[in-house]
């Protein structure tokens, strides 16, 4: 059996297209969406990160600036450029990017921006509203799989799901998407016992682990629907998921790629949020 391949980058185009339409309408009002990003530190993945954020706006019509700081910077002076933010009515959305300097209290900066402009979504608010079933921003990466899902036409009620990985930034906000949408969820971590007891039981199985090719064939349930959130990058300078593509590809019934899976998909929904705060702004 060869997996029928999720297709990332294409749904992202698709979606992005459609965002267009929203944008303008906005902008008619007065409200183009306005996305900030705020980077410290010159680490050169957070500043492809960034430029591709900022592009994926302006792309779509959108206004997006960047701001960037040496990583020296007092964590000070980022809060009152947040304050600032908060404050500007033609900014919606305001994402600072991680991982942040050794000398930050990434929690606190995280809780300066206003939960109305936290497109990110891991303002405390947004995350126990998204605990309690009723989110207002959903995280990107994960809100972009529940979108792969709906494209693969994948129901989740009653399924058996298992997330690898519990960070608050993809395994645990996912974990809390697929108990919303009525599955039935195992999240692992570095201390799960029997790891492969639980990914062969999966009808969905998320690798969200940051190790190449983690998962192997020999893991996944036949017919299984396997999402690789993992971006590694090999010695040889080239991109690889969590999961090992090749060998998971003739065992499970649906699988998405690295790249071209959930990668495009983190910032389409960037956009997403980020036109939804506009939208509650513009009372639409
Ligand atoms: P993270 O914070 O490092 O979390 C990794 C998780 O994997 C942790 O919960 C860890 O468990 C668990 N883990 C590690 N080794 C394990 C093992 N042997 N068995 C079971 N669980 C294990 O990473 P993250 O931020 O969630 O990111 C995960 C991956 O997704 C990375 O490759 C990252 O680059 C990628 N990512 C991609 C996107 C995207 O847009 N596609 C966005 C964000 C992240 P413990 O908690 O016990 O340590």
């Amino acid at each position: 059996m060869t997996a029928q391949i999720i297709d990332g980058k294409a749904l992202a185009d698709e979606l992005r297209q459609s965002f267009k339409a929203r944008v303008e309408a906005l902008a008619a009002k007065g409200h183009r969406p306005g996305l900030v990003v705020i980077l410290v530190g010159a680490d050169p993945a957070s500043e492809v990160y960034v430029r591709n954020k900022v592009n994926g706006c302006l792309a779509i019509g959108m206004h997006s600036e960047k701001i960037t700081y040496e990583a020296s910077v007092d964590q000070a002076t980022v809060l009152n450029k947040i304050a600032e933010l908060n404050a500007d009515p033609n900014i919606h959305g305001i994402l600072v990017q991680l991982p942040l300097p050794k000398h930050f209290d990434e929690e606190k900066v995280l809780e300066a921006i206003a939960a109305d402009k936290d497109v990110d979504g891991f303002h405390a608010e947004n995350v126990g509203a998204l605990a309690q079933g009723n989110p207002r921003f959903i995280p990107c990466t994960p809100y972009g799989v529940m979108k792969m899902f709906e494209k693969g036409g994948v129901d989740l009620t009653g399924q058996e799901a298992v997330v690898i990985g519990r960070s608050n930034i993809v395994g645990k906000p996912m974990a809390l998407l697929l108990i919303n949408a009525g599955a039935t969820v195992t999240v692992c971590n570095s201390r799960t016992k029997d790891l492969k007891f639980h990914t062969r039981r999966a009808d969905i199985l998320v690798a969200a682990v940051g190790k190449p090719k983690f998962v192997t064939a020999d893991m996944v349930k036949p017919g299984a629907v396997v999402i690789d959130v993992g971006i590694n990058r090999l010695p040889d300078g080239k991109l690889c998921g969590d999961v090992d593509f090749a060998g998971c590809l003739e065992v499970a019934g649906q699988i998405t790629p690295v790249p071209g899976g959930v990668g495009p998909m983190t910032i389409t929904m960037l956009l997403a949020n980020t036109i939804e705060a506009a939208e509650r702004k513009a009372g639409l």
